[in-house]
């Protein structure tokens, strides 16, 4: 970043959308109308569309003390086209609106929107609107992402069936491993003024600082023909999660701690912290991995894939929801957000 410092009152409200849309680029054909008139247009074409919003608010989801804020767009566009692909569509739009005190220089933004816009690039949506204000305090961050999904091809939470297998993308738990070095390193600084010592674990603090979302695995489903019974992204813990897919579908479960899958660094720097990696995957929050249910039917598909994992089946409600330890008991699996490990 460079030094210049250019106070947002000297553009004006206009002068600074002007400026922060001006290499705004149109991708989607379903994009009619974008920037500058009172509303964006859109046509999907008798595709069904997704919408979903997110709220970020400084202090609460976010610290700036630690977040590069080039990261703090892209994640804010990542966690919300998240939630499309949790349900089987594929994201064409965004509208962004932020409220920003006088402490944001135009610079600072120029950098937020450097990431909004390489999120807008790598996942092929166009920013087509927005709104900017003030705030007395902090900054305010509203995404709303729009998407398109062929009739009725939508994947809810409520579609687990008996049988089914519970399945999930990538790797769990790094994200809280991440939130809390940085965590931990802010307090030393706060303290002692010492850098931060991120002991090179560039992979959970990146879970952390920058996620993905899986739109290879939406693909994937496409391509072999899968519908999963029922789907939703990982945002808080793999239990509070699975719990809400049993809720909805109103069945039970059973999941088996050895099946979670783990990144090697994430488990070794857990086991350093005395942490245990399966309540880290549990009950942290912010993977943005896929938790789904498939029918039995559709397994070899799944298993073909290693970046899936199969990690346990659906029941009927009445047997509970449970897991099975490495060590063989079983116990009933409990909703923690992942509040309680902070
Ligand atoms: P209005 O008076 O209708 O709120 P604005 O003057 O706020 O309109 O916005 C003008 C245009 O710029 C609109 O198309 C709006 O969607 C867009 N816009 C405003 N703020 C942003 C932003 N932060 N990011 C992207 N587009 C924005
Ligand atoms: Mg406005």
């Amino acid at each position: 970043m460079s030094n210049q410092r250019t106070e947002i009152a000297s553009l004006g409200e206009f002068g600074l959308i002007d400026r922060l849309t001006k290499n705004n680029e149109i991708k989607q054909s379903s994009t009619i109308l974008s920037i500058g008139d009172d509303a964006a247009v859109i046509d999907h074409g008798g595709m069904q569309t997704v919408i979903s919003t997110d709220l970020l608010i400084e202090g609460i989801h976010f610290d700036l003390s630690y977040t590069p804020l080039k990261h703090l767009g892209y994640k804010s566009v990542v966690v919300n086209i998240s939630d499309i692909y949790a349900m089987n569509a594929t994201p064409t739009q965004i509208v962004l609106s932020i409220a920003i005190s006088n402490k944001f220089s135009v610079e600072a933004l120029d950098e937020f929107y450097e990431g909004v816009y390489a999120a807008c690039e790598k996942y092929n949506v166009d920013l087509v609107g927005g709104d900017t204000t003030t705030s007395q305090r902090g900054f305010v961050i509203s995404v709303t992402a729009i998407g398109e999904v062929a009739q009725n091809k939508f994947v809810k939470r409520d579609g687990a069936k008996p049988n089914d297998l519970i399945c999930v993308s990538g790797d769990l738990g790094a994200a809280f491993l991440g939130l809390t070095i940085l965590e931990r390193e802010r307090k030393i600084f706060e303290q002692t003024g010492a850098q931060p010592d991120l002991e090179n674990q560039t992979y959970i603090v990146g879970r952390m600082l920058k996620p993905e979302a899986r739109k290879d695995v939406v693909d994937y489903f496409a391509e072999h023909n899968i519908m999963p019974t029922s789907m939703m992204d990982i945002s808080d813990g793999l239990s509070s999660e699975l719990l809400h897919i049993c809720k909805q579908s109103n069945v039970g479960c059973v999941l088996h701690e050895e099946k979670i899958p783990f990144n090697e660094d994430m488990k070794d720097f857990a086991y350093k912290l005395e942490l245990d990696p399966t309540a880290c995957a549990l009950s942290g929050g912010e993977d943005y991995e896929l938790l789904f249910t498939i029918s039995q039917a559709d397994y070899e598909k799944i298993n073909e894939n290693n970046g899936l994992s199969v990690i346990g089946y659906i029941t009927e409600a009445s047997e509970g929801k449970n897991i099975i330890t490495r060590g063989g008991n079983k116990h009933e699996l409990v909703a923690q957000g992942w509040n309680h490990l902070k």
